[in-house]
């Protein structure tokens, strides 16, 4: 069920699942399956039913404030990124890159986030307006750990595309394996967590080349199609 799961600080654990605990978005599939597969993940973790937040992701930049005791059930807030003082959150990818974060906040408590950086949240810079958000809840230590995503020899686009993105992640341009110009999404988010000064762990496995994830551009149309989440809690 979990592809990667970490005690990363004391209290605070991090998971990325895997095709196992099944696809947990609305999007795609029964929604009462993902209901049920979102239920069985929070078990398997320790925590409470509907303790994880998920949202609708639409592929822009929007980081929406979990308050807590502010749960919103099923679709949850239209953002890319949260933050939370302690929330459980979770982000959905298939091939895109989920980036879950860990901060301190000024009295000690944790400061959690998540955003989910596709093509268009790497060049509308999601991620570095995530950690700009934990700033200003005061978070200090901020770590990062990247997820399976589709990998640069993988991720085929046109020129035209490939040079829009560059010029905004100058480290996103790449090459696949037939030498066609590709975009290496992982790298990107890296060099903006790098220039934000944030570490980060990249849990490096491709979406699209390990048959134990759900991919979008192998799975689509094939009756078989999911999302994977990245999860980060904190342990009361
Ligand atoms: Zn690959």
């Amino acid at each position: 069920m979990l592809w990667w799961h970490r005690s990363v600080r004391p209290g605070i654990g991090v998971a990325f699942t895997d095709t196992a605990a099944g696809n947990l978005a609305f999007s795609v599939g029964s929604p009462d399956q993902a209901r049920a597969n979102r239920r069985r993940l929070e078990q398997s973790l320790g925590l409470p039913s509907d303790g994880l937040q998920f949202m609708t992701q639409v592929h822009g930049n929007q980081v929406a404030r979990i308050h807590s005791g502010r749960y919103l059930p099923d679709t949850g807030p239209t953002a890319d990124a949260m933050v939370s003082r302690g929330q459980a959150l979770a982000v959905l990818v298939a091939d895109c890159v989920p980036v879950v974060l860990a901060g301190e906040g000024p009295d000690g408590s944790p400061v959690l986030a998540v955003a989910h950086a596709g093509r268009a949240g790497v060049a509308s810079r999601v991620v570095p307006r995530t950690i700009e958000a934990m700033h200003a809840e005061g978070a200090r230590h901020i770590a990062a750990w990247v997820g399976p995503s589709v990998c640069g020899h993988c991720y085929e686009v046109p020129a035209a595309l490939q040079a829009e993105v560059a010029a905004v992640e100058p480290a996103t341009a790449a090459t696949t394996r037939q030498g066609t110009p590709s975009l290496d999404l992982p790298a990107g988010v890296l060099s903006q967590l790098d220039a934000a000064g944030v570490q980060a762990d990249w849990i490096q496995s491709c979406t699209l080349e390990e048959p134990g994830l759900f991919s979008h551009r192998r799975d689509a149309g094939s009756g078989a199609e999911g999302r994977i989440a990245g999860v980060i809690y904190a342990l009361s």
